[in-house]
């Protein structure tokens, strides 16, 4: 038997009980070392076993002998083979543990040695292992669908797409390739290209801040459907989700019926988010036209605002509930809700010792007839929030990061309990979201000057013909044929119907986005593979790392990487990204610049 040496028991000089772990760690089982064979005849295994360190990678021979069955059949999480063990007869080591490498059950290793925390830590390689069984259920929904898979090329060109690139300079001076942001120009040019069903487990680069859940890299499952859309998108992405979760989890979902769906303006207008977490009930409502205009002048120095509110039950006493608020805004959490330009959020606290139980502020009309949801008790929190009355754009609201934000306070004090605790998976469609958004400092979005950006990227097409229609008086409103998945208030995915006409397509880019003809001249690939007689297609990536973190009810996107970057993009144990050095930046002809 191959295997690492676990832990060793001397019992005498002449006996030893060791264990060995299989070489993936599934079992293990315990080794009988004596210093004498049965003939009385000495024994060098016994001697070796002796000088070996646990986690020594070793070869065995021995021979099975039935025991008294052990009390336990685990240890350390590995099966025990606990009605077996082996007589040693030889052992030799395959390499050495070096005497300033302790492995104990309890040490923690760092990232720098991710070889280490795999190794010892079961969870990781399980979660590797479920990853592995997730992207096999997947293929096979695909290709039972009749997908073919087709990997597309990783050296591409630069296009302002949407995101920050990774850029490739070549020997060639002055060129450089762009490592891709996803494969949409591609598989949309298979579109053109005959190909009916595509999909990749696709490697995509964003040279993007790193958020808790973001990685410099990161695989997405990419497809896309010629002569489809949204619905027939949706339909596949459904197939793949369901068979993942049945393969993986066991969990059959939602079975019979499709995911629900939800406009992007009712999820910003109701949870404050475009990636609702409906495990969180409370929801959000527009009170502006029940607050008593001198109240509204209180709390936000903006012209005829929107006034949010939302309730949140604490079950604990009105004067708990103001110290737990009072705490909370004081907190590093806190403070920047209170320096919101809009104003800062208006708290109240329902106190039955109090006339209106503590509302009288939002005077009588409020009072009389509250939405059945903010119906405050003893105890509860409820805040109104104001904002500029507009649309919604952009992925979240300020209301609807301070809800998150107290429900995780709130957790983390043990007040309430975690939404987590309610199991189950809620999924939801996104839909509706605009096609443009005004651009943003943080994402450089197509570059054009028209002070918008496409809100999914610039290949999506207006959702109806009315849509359309308003792409050059009124872009803002145009609404986007484009469709996000979300579970658990976790973005899961992002897709949708494409242009595939090349002169819309070349108004989008010019008329409407205002970009440069240089930037525009940077798609002229694509410009022309629609021209051929590209035939309408719709597609979709799922982010296959998160897909997993949720799946498995991880809490970073790092449990379920092999070899995940740290928050600075850094591989710490490999040591990337390097400083080039003169031969290197020699080679590509560059220079660098004070
Ligand atoms: N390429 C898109 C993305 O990376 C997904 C899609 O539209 O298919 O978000």
């Amino acid at each position: 038997m191959y295997g690492y040496l676990g832990a060793r028991r001397d019992v005498s000089k002449n006996l030893s009980f060791a264990m060995i772990r299989s070489p993936d760690q599934d079992y293990c089982i315990q080794i009988i070392s004596s210093s004498k064979d049965i003939e009385g005849r000495s024994l060098d295994s016994h001697r070796v076993l002796r000088s070996l360190k646990e986690w020594t990678p070793v070869k065995i021979i021995g021979t099975f002998k039935e025991r008294q069955p052990a009390k336990d059949d685990t240890v350390l999480g590995m099966r025990l083979i606990n009605h077996l063990e082996i007589d040693l007869q030889f052992i030799v080591p395959l390499n050495e543990i070096p005497i300033d490498l302790v492995i104990k059950e309890d040490t923690v290793f760092s990232s720098a040695q991710r070889h280490l925390q795999l190794r010892t830590e079961r969870a990781l390689r399980e979660n590797l292992r479920q990853r592995s069984i997730a992207k096999q259920a997947a293929i096979k929904q695909l290709t039972h669908n009749k997908f073919i898979e087709i990997e597309t090329p990783v050296l591409f060109k630069s296009t302002p797409e949407g995101a920050r690139e990774f850029l490739v300079p070549t020997r060639n001076k002055g060129f450089a390739y762009a490592l891709p942001q996803s494969p949409q120009q591609y598989k949309q040019i298979l579109m053109a290209s005959g190909i009916e069903k595509y999909f990749q487990f696709a490697r995509c680069f964003r040279d993007e801040d790193l958020r808790a859940d973001r990685q410099p890299e990161f695989t997405q499952l990419d497809l896309e459907m010629s002569f489809a859309g949204e619905r027939d998108v949706k339909k596949c992405i459904e197939g793949v989700v369901k068979a993942v979760w049945n393969d993986v989890a066991n969990i059959q979902l939602h079975p019979g019926s499709e995911f629900p769906e939800m406009t992007y303006q009712e999820a910003m207008a109701s949870y404050g988010s475009d990636k609702p977490d409906l495990r969180l009930e409370a929801k959000i409502h527009n009170i502006t036209t029940s607050l008593p205009e001198d109240l509204i002048k209180k709390i936000t120095p903006l012209q005829s605002p929107a006034i949010d509110a939302f309730k949140m039950h604490i079950g604990i006493s009105a004067r708990e509930t103001r110290k737990f608020i009072s705490n909370f805004l004081d907190s590093p959490e806190g403070k920047p809700f209170l320096l919101n330009p809009d104003g800062q959020p208006a708290v109240f606290v329902g106190d039955t010792a109090q006339p209106l139980s503590g509302l009288s502020a939002l005077g009588h009309e409020y009072a009389m007839a509250p939405p059945e949801e903010l119906v405050v008790e003893d105890g509860d929190l409820l805040i109104l929030q104001a904002r500029k009355n507009e649309p919604f754009f952009g992925g979240s609201t300020t209301l609807g990061n301070l809800r998150l934000a107290l429900h995780k306070a709130a957790v983390a004090q043990g007040i309430v309990s975690s939404v987590e605790k309610n199991k189950g998976f809620n999924f939801v469609w996104i839909v509706d979201f605009p096609l443009f958004s005004p651009t943003n400092d943080t994402d450089p979005g197509q570059g054009g000057t028209a002070g918008l950006s496409s809100t999914h990227h610039p290949f999506t097409a207006p959702k109806l013909a009315s849509d359309a229609k308003l792409l050059l008086t009124a872009p803002e409103k145009v609404i986007a044929a484009h469709f996000d998945l979300v579970v658990n208030g976790v973005e899961l995915g992002g897709g949708s119907r494409r242009i595939h006409n090349a002169e819309i397509q070349e108004f989008i880019f010019r008329d409407v986005l205002k970009m440069r003809n240089e930037r525009i001249e940077d798609f002229r690939h694509l410009l022309d593979v629609l021209r051929s007689g590209c035939p309408p297609h719709a597609g979709f990536a799922i982010g296959w790392d998160r897909l997993m973190t949720v799946l498995l009810g991880k809490d970073s996107v790092r449990d379920v990487i092999a070899f995940p970057k740290s928050g600075k993009g850094e591989d710490p144990l490999v040591k990337s990204p390097t400083v080039m050095t003169q031969s290197q930046l020699d080679t590509y002809h560059l220079r660098l610049t004070e």
